[in-house]
C-alpha cells in the first residue's frame, strides 16, 4: 500500500511540496505580472478552473487530473482564484521588494483597499503585516467568494495564504 502524502496527513502543502509537486513560475515570469499558482495536488472530479479561464491556460489531462498552469499563457485576471470551491488557486506578482499575493477570504470582515492586515502563514500562523491592495467583494465575484490582493515582504511570497481582518 502507497503511502499517504505528507500534505495529506497534515492538511497543507509546503513550501517544498508546491515546488515538487506543482512548480514555480521563474522569477522573471513573477516579475512580469500577476501569475496564477494552482495549489491543488489532489486528482477530484474537478474543473471549474480550467472552464473559466479566458485564455485555455490551465491544462488538465482529463477531469479528475490536478490542473495545470501555462504560465506564459496566463494574462493573471484572477477568474480562477474566484471560482475555485477548494479556494487553491493563488496569484502571486513580484513587484520591487514586495510581492502581491491575490488569495481567496471567505471569513467576515471583508477588509478595504488600503486597510492594514495580519498576514497568516500555510498553517494559520501570524507571520506579520502587509496592506490591502485591490479587492474583489462577494457579489462581483464569479465564486461567491471575496478576493483579496494584499501586498507582503517579497520573503513572504510563498508563505502568506491568508489574512485576518483586526479592528479596534
Ligand atoms: S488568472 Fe486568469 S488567465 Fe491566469 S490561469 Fe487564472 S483564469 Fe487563467
Ligand atoms: S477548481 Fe480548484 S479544486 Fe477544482 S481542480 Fe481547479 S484548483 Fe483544484
Amino acid at each position: 500500500m502507497s503511502e499517504i502524502p505528507r500534505y495529506l496527513r497534515e492538511g497543507y502543502l509546503s513550501v517544498e511540496e508546491l515546488k515538487r509537486y506543482i512548480g514555480l513560475p521563474s522569477e522573471e515570469r513573477l516579475r512580469q505580472r500577476p501569475v496564477a499558482v494552482p495549489e491543488c495536488p489532489q486528482e477530484i472530479p474537478c474543473t471549474p478552473c480550467a472552464e473559466i479561464c479566458p485564455t485555455n491556460a490551465i491544462l488538465m489531462e482529463h477531469p479528475n487530473a490536478t490542473p495545470k498552469v501555462d504560465y506564459e499563457k496566463c494574462i493573471g485576471c484572477s477568474l480562477c482564484v474566484q471560482i475555485c470551491p477548494g479556494l487553491a488557486f493563488f496569484m502571486i506578482h513580484y513587484v520591487g521588494d514586495k510581492a502581491r499575493v491575490t488569495l481567496p477570504h471567505e471569513i467576515l470582515p471583508v477588509p478595504n483597499v488600503g486597510e492594514e492586515v495580519v498576514l497568516l502563514n500555510r498553517v494559520g500562523e501570524e507571520v506579520g503585516k502587509g496592506k490591502v491592495v485591490t479587492v474583489v467583494p462577494r457579489e462581483k465575484s464569479r465564486g461567491d467568494t471575496p478576493i483579496v490582493t494584499v501586498e507582503v515582504p517579497l520573503e513572504l511570497a510563498w508563505d502568506v495564504r491568508a489574512i485576518k481582518v483586526v479592528r479596534e
